[in-house]
């Protein structure tokens, strides 16, 4: 337990789901019961439509090749399966028609480890997950059986019918209700409210400063902007914003009925996946390693304005850019994807499309933890396109941090990785120049380095 007096004003910047899951669990521990929250979002209405943690739904699934996240994604999964009301999972908030990974060759080892780590956890957790719904598939048939879609993408893979996915815009909304609810007046809720710079006093973070001049100050700040993290502070190399791609297709009632309840399909070789349809919509995505909008901007906007000392330069920072269709390039790679899975609906018109901003890692791993540099500011980023599904259980985690109670193995993963950690990894994942330009968790797929200015460019020239 660290010996830092408990803050009495706290401070929360992004109503995503690092924020809101941090704000539950403040509240829900005695220790914080003399606490003022403040939470924060540029966004002028919450759930904030140009936020990461908000969309037609989201992948719930313990299916990682790494052990840690599948452990805690099989604890968040026992929350979402919880449908009562009020309860995560409440109010069709969570269904769990499955998920089917598939590969070419080239895949094999992280679908390999992800299966082995979800039978093993099936076998420790006993009744909870039932191991026969974790099946192997062998081939296009096995794939086309699994699936329930008539054409198949990838030569073999697994389907896990103990994942699902969640209703995402519906699940910040109820954070933002639950605590309303719970806060007993100790929380304020502010959307509107944009962050221009942190403040500091030398080495301390004193809170922030809004677009408009007000100083919001407090005890404890905990960053938690998603993908604009790293334009609020320098995290050197240790996050990138990334734009992903996703796009809608409007289905018939008949489609619909037909397809609502199958698995998500993913097709790990190309990143390309397919999540059940609501409200006769259909959503189609990649998990890839996206597009880099760098921007320069000056460091004094990154970095404190207190120490004299502070180089006036600019840094290059990935900064998201909201609210644009995507690019051809990527169009062409969903239709693709469309062609292989429903060859019947490869030409039907995207009725809306759009660019959905990670906050990578180079590993992949999330950044919880206090800033080395900056007393009383706590870093809650980094989700890495893969934070959503611990909604009901990174806040508790992200609290324990800031206590110095985390699981010694979270901790680590989720440390400030020194210069050498990142090399190291950049590395592993020969990227150009030992750039940090994509995430190597070895999940991602599709063309490395894009940028996104470049991509809109040849969209204009063709
Ligand atoms: C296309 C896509 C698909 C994904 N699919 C999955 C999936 O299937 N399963 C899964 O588990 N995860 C998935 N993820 C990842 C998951 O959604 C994210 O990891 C998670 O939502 C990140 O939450 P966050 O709170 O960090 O960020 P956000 O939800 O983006 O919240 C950050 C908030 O900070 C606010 N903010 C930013 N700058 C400022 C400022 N200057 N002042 C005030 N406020 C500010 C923003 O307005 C924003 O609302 C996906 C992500 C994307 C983009």
């Amino acid at each position: 337990m660290s010996d830092t007096p408990v803050a009495q004003q706290i401070l929360i910047v992004g109503a995503g789901v690092f924020g809101l899951s941090t704000a539950l669990s403040l509240l829900s521990n005695p220790t914080y019961n003399a606490s003022r929250i403040t939470i924060i979002d540029a966004s002028p209405s919450l759930p904030n439509p140009s936020g990461s943690s908000v969309d037609a739904n989201r992948i719930v699934r313990a299916d990682y090749a790494d052990k840690h996240y599948a452990q805690l994604a099989l604890q968040a999964q026992e929350l979402w399966r919880d449908t009562r009301k009020e309860a995560w999972g409440g109010e069709g908030r969570y269904h769990e028609p499955g998920f089917v990974l598939t590969a070419d060759e080239d895949k094999d080892a992280y679908l390999r480890e992800s299966l082995a780590n979800v039978r093993r956890l099936a076998q420790e957790s006993g009744r909870d997950v039932d191991s026969s719904k974790i099946r192997e598939l062998h081939g296009q048939d096995e794939i086309r059986k699994a699936t329930g879609y008539d054409g198949v993408s990838g030569d073999h893979g697994y389907a896990n019918f103990n994942s699902g996915w969640a209703d995402a815009e519906a699940c910040v909304a109820h954070a933002l209700r639950r605590i309303q609810s719970e806060s007993d007046g100790r929380v304020a809720i502010r959307p509107g409210a944009q962050v221009a710079r942190l403040v500091f006093s030398g080495s301390e973070c004193q809170g922030v400063e809004l677009a408009g001049g007000e100083q919001i100050l407090a005890e404890l700040t905990i960053l938690a902007a998603g993908a604009w993290s790293p334009s609020l502070i320098d995290l050197q190399g240790r996050c990138l914003a990334t734009g992903q791609t996703v796009a809608f297709l409007e289905i018939s009632p008949e489609e619909q009925a037909a397809m609502g309840n199958r698995p998500t399909v993913m097709n790990m070789s190309r990143g390309t996946f397919i999540i059940p349809p609501r409200g006769k919509e259909l959503k189609i995505a990649r998990h890839g390693y996206g597009y880099r909008n760098p921007v320069k901007i000056s460091k004094g906007v990154i970095k404190p304005d207190a120490p004299s000392d502070i180089d006036p330069g600019y840094v290059e920072v990935s900064v998201p850019k909201v609210g644009i269709p995507i690019p051809l390039e990527a169009e062409e790679a969903l239709r693709e994807a469309l062609c292989e899975l429903l060859p019947q609906m490869a030409n039907r018109p995207f009725t809306r499309s759009r660019i959905c901003w990670y906050c990578d890692t180079p590993s992949g791993d999330f950044l919880i933890t206090f800033h080395p540099d900056f007393k009383r500011l706590f870093l809650a980023t980094g989700g890495s396109g893969h934070g959503f599904k611990f909604f009901p259980v990174i806040g508790d985690k992200i609290v324990s941090a800031i206590q110095g109670t985390l699981e010694p193995e979270l901790a680590q993963i989720w440390r400030w990785r020194s210069e050498e950690d990142l090399r190291d990894t950049i590395q592993r994942g020969g990227d150009g120049g030992g750039e940090f330009t994509g995430c190597e968790d070895g999940s991602r797929a599709g063309p490395k380095g894009m940028v996104l200015g470049e991509e809109m460019q040849r969209q204009k020239s063709r």
